[in-house]
């Protein structure tokens, strides 16, 4: 009986189509393998082995993702706690599981970051009790072809693995657009859609065409379907990979091309990148997790070694995002109940205005050191009078580019009135669709509705643009939404004139903006405005884009 066509939906986690045979994976089908004689000897073996894994992970993203597991199967307090639990009359298998689970359920009560870390102890958990067991976990599948894994969500460690020579296509019923499986996916380059409903009853051997731009998985397609996607993403290849220098449209109008970072190492590699800058450093990842401020030196030097690797070209920094998904515990921050509505941001410079101001001033040490001009701005601003406070904090420390965030409904609702005492506004689609959907960015369960393809989200985008074109002031788009090329032409469209996105996107990005004069980007911006939800403005869109 042959197979009858149908479609699946899902969120759109790593673009790009692919058309193969899936394999469906079930983790969990163990081969036997000598026990572990006691818990230290299986955190050797498991250490080993997830060193072994970094050793071969084919990105650095991957590789970095191993070496927390390898501090978790290692740590002497998850150890010590299985230990205690084994000494009460647990089987030591599952002492240690028991013991992972709390010290997850520690981690999600934290929240943001930490509490995505969770999964990642659960795992080393459960490799520790598949030692002890004498079980080894089952490896992803090789069965010799190209092939799209099909499961119900992937480990970190399976992930950090993957090969996309051989895994071409990835789709889970599970998963969020801050899943591991997202982030390495979107590192690999592997096309991928996350958060599927009936992923499962896509079996070994079905024939699927994912596109992962749009988050469809056509199971069984026809040849009419498979032949127009393929040509679609050919001319589309083509064009990637003839693309070159500064962006712009066909008729001329300038789009900066930057990109978005969070390390000195990642400043390093993107720097010798064709693209045209920074468009948001997340100054964040030298503070997160620490319980001491990191000291202006070592701010100066960071800063420093960016300005560096960029020479004359823009970077925009901004300062400390601490709070919510961002934790910061040496701000002492008090626990709220709802934290991203609560002090984050720059709300934090309320109560530890000392620490912002150290930063702009290693900023500004920076600056002066390289001889640079760099930009500098401010996550979560709501209002006029705390746009105007950074901006005289900002000035005061000698920074002359000083700009700030848009990602509060709010702020992209007033733009007139909050952008009347910086440069330039930068908008972050992520937080944004956060506020205005009112859809927490950490849950899964409600990643469908942080879809930036949102009307929602776009009238707000063109709010600020009708803002900031009374003074003239130039507005960027830093969040997920201006890495997808099609989106991006809308955002060009509402008035944007910089985009700013991982590395990776930037050719798929400049190379359709190259294809498409102003008045088109405006034409199906109107469209996706115009559009009832996400998904028909994404349609309306292609349509008109091909
Ligand atoms: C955003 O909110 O869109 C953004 C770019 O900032 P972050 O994702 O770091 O909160
Ligand atoms: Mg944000």
């Amino acid at each position: 009986m042959s197979l009858v066509a149908t479609t699946l939906t899902g969120v759109a986690a790593s673009p790009g189509t692919v058309h193969a045979r899936a394999v469906a994976w079930e983790p969990g089908v163990a081969v036997a393998v000598e026990p572990a004689a006691d818990l230290d000897e299986a955190s050797a073996r498991v250490v080993a082995d997830l060193e072994f894994r970094a050793a071969a992970a084919t990105t650095g993203e991957g590789a970095e993702v191993l070496r927390a597991l390898v501090m978790f199967a290692a740590d002497p307090e998850l150890l010590a706690l299985a230990r205690s639990l084994a000494a009460g009359g647990q089987a030591p298998e599952d002492a240690i599981r028991s013991a992972a689970a709390s010290y997850a359920e520690q981690l999600r009560g934290l929240g943001g970051y930490l509490a995505e870390r969770a999964p990642d102890v659960e795992d080393v958990g459960a490799r520790l009790a598949d030692c002890l067991a004498g079980r080894a976990p089952a490896e992803l599948p090789r069965p010799g072809h190209p092939y799209v894994l099909v499961a119900r969500d992937l480990a970190p460690a399976d992930t950090a693995l993957l090969d996309p020579r051989s895994v071409v296509g990835i789709v889970t019923e599970q998963g969020g657009p801050t899943s591991h499986t997202t982030i390495l996916a979107r590192a690999l380059g592997i096309p991928a859609v996350v958060a599927c409903p009936g992923a499962r009853t896509v079996l070994d051997g079905h024939e699927v065409l994912l596109d992962g731009s749009r988050g469809e998985v056509h199971v069984a397609p026809n040849a009419t379907l498979v032949a127009a996607v393929e040509s679609r993403e050919e001319e589309a290849a083509t064009r990637r990979a003839q693309s070159r220098g500064p962006g712009a449209t066909a008729d001329g109008v300038g789009v900066k091309l930057l990109v978005n970072l969070g390390t000195v190492d990642q400043a390093v590699a993107a720097a010798a990148e064709d693209v045209e800058g920074v468009g948001l450093f997340r100054t964040e990842f030298l503070f997160l997790g620490r319980t001491d401020e990191p000291d202006p030196d070592e701010q100066v030097e960071t800063y420093a070694s960016v300005l560096e690797a960029f020479g004359d070209r823009r970077v925009v920094f901004r300062t400390l995002d601490a709070g919510s998904d961002k934790p910061v515990p040496f701000l002492g921050l008090a626990d709220e109940e709802n934290p991203a509505l609560g002090v984050r941001g720059l709300r934090t410079a309320v109560t530890r205005g000392d620490v912002l101001q150290r930063q702009l001033e290693a900023l500004a040490g920076a600056a002066a050191r390289t001889g640079t001009d760099p930009w500098v701005m401010a996550p979560m601003v709501s209002t006029p009078a705390e746009a105007e406070h950074f901006a005289g904090l900002a000035r005061a420390a000698g920074l002359r580019h000083v700009g700030v965030m848009v990602e509060v409904p709010s702020a992209a609702l007033r733009a007139r009135h909050v952008l009347r005492s910086v440069d330039f506004a930068s908008i972050g689609t992520n937080d944004l669709a956060q506020y205005a959907l009112a859809a927490d960015r950490q849950l899964g369960d409600v990643a469908a509705l942080l879809d930036p393809w949102q009307p929602a989200l776009l009238d707000l985008v063109a709010s600020t643009c009708s803002g900031a074109s009374d003074r003239d002031l130039p507005v960027g788009v830093c969040g997920e939404a201006a890495a997808d090329p099609h989106l991006a032409a809308v955002l060009v469209g509402l008035g944007v004139r910089s985009l700013s996105m991982a590395p990776r996107a930037v050719p798929g990005v400049r190379s359709l903006l190259a294809a498409i004069d102003l008045a088109t980007c405006r034409d199906v911006a109107e469209a996706a405005r115009s559009a009832v939800d996400a998904p028909s403005a994404r349609a309306a869109v292609a349509d008109v884009l091909g």
